[in-house]
Parts: structure tokens; sequence; C-alpha cells
């Protein structure tokens, strides 16, 4: 029986087919973006030993040989860095205690405004190895669990929850305070702290790694797409981004691989820019894509006239040019706190020999 309507398969069938121009030039995204991320693993291990190497010194009772406090352990207390940014703000005095955790903030905080949420897939430690379980689940299991839409909804959202909630606490705090628990004994050894919380975890912290790790393996970026509050902020800033994924739909041969790909799962072949906050910049899509200049991460589209591939030259971000851009931003911004005297925490060998053997003692 014939209706009014055609059916999406007649539809479909109706659609003029375009000619796929296939790209020539291979696609280097995934193995540039490798390198940085194991290059940022491979700084924060570095990282890790000098700072046990530190705490060691000082829990020996100056037995060991001394190793600098590496400053950059700093990023792993955003709280802290939080904190030093709000007191900054409000005094713009930099504080003596964790600058480098405000610094680092700032240098995340500056990325995500120029190349995406591209710190969560480029450079984050933990990204990295979410990244690699769910590849791992994928290679084991040949597919990884689909969460249903509404519930992917609802977990996204609660990192985002998490976000308002240490926002909340860290700018209703009354500066004063601020400062007096960031020069606390207790805010002084935060980072030792964090330390000891990994080395002598108990059964239930055990119990939530583990299962966390497990997730990950089955659900794609588990942490970062559900949890991380820190992925939150940046995603948020990230929208302010002028850099997008951007689609030519003239060139796209609406072949659907770029949706596939995406680790956010973005319908990236129903939109000509991805503005969504979820956008980590990967470059999944691009990597997939088979048709020239159909997708590329760019600025947006200059002036009419121009001819659509001299646009695209134009405005384009090749990924060598993301690294260059993420390692700009980061040691630029950490040379300056560098020759500032704004990285290093301002505190004696002396004080720390009496704070960091008895870390676990002070309380906030
Ligand atoms: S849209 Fe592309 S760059 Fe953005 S998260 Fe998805 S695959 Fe990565
Ligand atoms: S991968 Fe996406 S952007 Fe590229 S041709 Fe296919 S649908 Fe179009």
């Amino acid at each position: 029986m014939s209706t009014l309507y055609p059916s999406p398969a007649e539809t479909a069938a109706a659609k003029p087919k375009k000619t796929l121009v296939r790209r020539i030039a291979p696609d280097r995204s995934q193995q540039v973006r490798r390198a940085v991320q194991f290059a940022f693993l491979l700084l924060n291990a570095v990282i890790g030993v000098q700072f046990i190497l530190w705490v060691r010194y000082f829990e020996s009772l100056g037995s060991s040989h001394y190793f600098g406090r590496p400053a950059g352990v700093d990023g792993w207390l955003p709280i802290a860095g939080l904190m030093n940014l709000r007191y900054f703000l409000a005094t713009r005095q930099i504080p003596a205690i964790h600058p480098s955790a405000m610094v680092l903030v700032c240098v995340f905080l500056l990325a995500s405004l120029v190349v995406k949420k591209a710190f969560c897939s480029w450079l984050c430690p933990v990204g990295t190895v979410s990244e690699y379980l769910w590849k791992l689940g994928r290679k084991l299991f040949r597919r990884n669990v689909a969460v249903p839409k509404w519930l992917d909804v609802a977990l996204r959202s609660l990192k985002y929850i998490l976000l308002a909630f240490f926002l909340y606490i860290v700018f209703t705090m009354p500066v004063q305070d601020l400062g007096d628990f960031l020069a606390s004994p207790f805010g002084i050894v935060a980072d030792v702290k964090m330390l000891n919380f990994f080395r002598y975890l108990g059964t239930v912290g055990i119990i939530v790694i583990a299962a966390f790790v497990v997730l990950s393996v089955f659900i794609q970026n588990f942490w970062c797409r559900f949890l991380c509050p820190y992925g939150a902020l940046m995603g948020i800033v990230s929208a302010l981004s002028p850099v997008k994924i951007r689609r030519d739909a003239e060139a796209c041969i609406d072949c659907g691989k770029c949706n596939k790909a995406c680790p956010s799962h973005l319908p990236v072949d129903m939109l000509v820019q991805v503005r969504s906050v979820e956008c980590t910049g990967c470059m999944e899509c691009i990597a997939v894509c088979p048709a020239e200049n159909a997708l590329q991460m760019a600025l947006p589209p200059r002036t009419a006239g121009e001819t659509r591939a001299a646009r695209w030259r134009s405005r384009t971000l090749k990924p060598q040019m993301v690294a260059v851009v993420l390692a700009v931003v980061f040691f630029g911004l950490i040379g300056a706190a560098r020759l500032t005297g704004h990285w290093q925490t301002n505190i004696s060998r002396d004080i720390y020999m009496q704070l960091v053997p008895n870390a676990e003692n002070f309380d906030h």
C-alpha cells in the first residue's frame, strides 16, 4: 500500500550519494597524542618517585639521601590549587604554601580555554590509564558496555554535582580561614597525607579502587565521564574555546565512523561543530574519518569568499600544533612561576622535619 510519507529507508535511498574524496595524508593524531600522554605519564612517575624519596628523608629523620621536593606533586592537590586561586583572587597575593597547585590549575584552565578539554585526553595520567583500560576491555571482549542513554545522562551529571560541591566549599569559605587552613600543619603536609592515603590503603580503599579499575575496563572512561570534578571544570571552561571539532557537511559522506569512534559518545556526524563540554579534543573521530577535509579540529571559519580548502588550511589545528600549544602553556606558565619565585612551597627543612614524620597526626 502506498503512503503519502516516505519511509526512512526510502528517504535514505532518495538522498543523492556523496562521492568520497579519500584522504591522502595519513592521520598522525593518535600517535602524537599517545606520545604526549606517555611523556606526561613518565613525568608524573618521576615526580612521584622523587616525592617518595623526599618524604623518606624526613621519615628516616635525615639519615637517607636528601632529594628536593618536586613542586609538580601539587598537581595532585586540585582542591589546594582552587583554594590558592581563590585566595589570590581575593587578596592579590600568591600564597607561599603549594603555590604550584594554583599555577597548575591555571595551566590546565588556560589549556582548556585554548584547545578544548585536551587536558583530559592528552595530559591527565588518570585519563591515560582510564583510556587504556577500556581499550584493553575492548580488546579482550571485543566491545565495551553501552550504558543506556538515560543512565549515561544521569551518571554524567554526578561530576558536575561534585564540582559544584567543591566550588561551594572553596568559594564560600572566608578568605582569612582559607589562608589559615593552607598555612596550618594539615595544609602544609596535605601532599604527604595524600601519599599516605595510597601507601596505607585500607580494605575499603582497595575495594573502591579495584571497582573503578574493573568498571573502567568495561565502560569507556568510567571515572572521567561520570565522576571527575576536575574534568567537569575543564569541560565548562572549554566551552569558551574557539577551537572546536568542525565537520564540513559537503565533504562528509555520512559514513558515521566518527560517531562510533567518539569515546564521549557524541553524535559527531550530525553536527557542524562539536560544542559539547564532553568533547576532550582526543581527535579519535578525525583519525577514523575517511574523507579529505571532512572533519578537523579548527578555529571558526573566517570570511565567506575563501574556498573551502583554503579555509580549512588556514584554520585547522594539526595534532602537532595541539602538542606545541600544550607545551607552550605548560612550560610557559611554570617557567614564569619559577622565575618569579612562585613555584616552590616556602617552608624550611627544619619545619618539614617536624611535620612530615607526624603527618597522620594532623587533622583539619
Ligand atoms: S568529538 Fe572527536 S575529539 Fe571530541 S571527544 Fe569525540 S572523538 Fe574526541
Ligand atoms: S567519519 Fe564522520 S565526518 Fe568523516 S565522512 Fe564519516 S560521517 Fe562524515
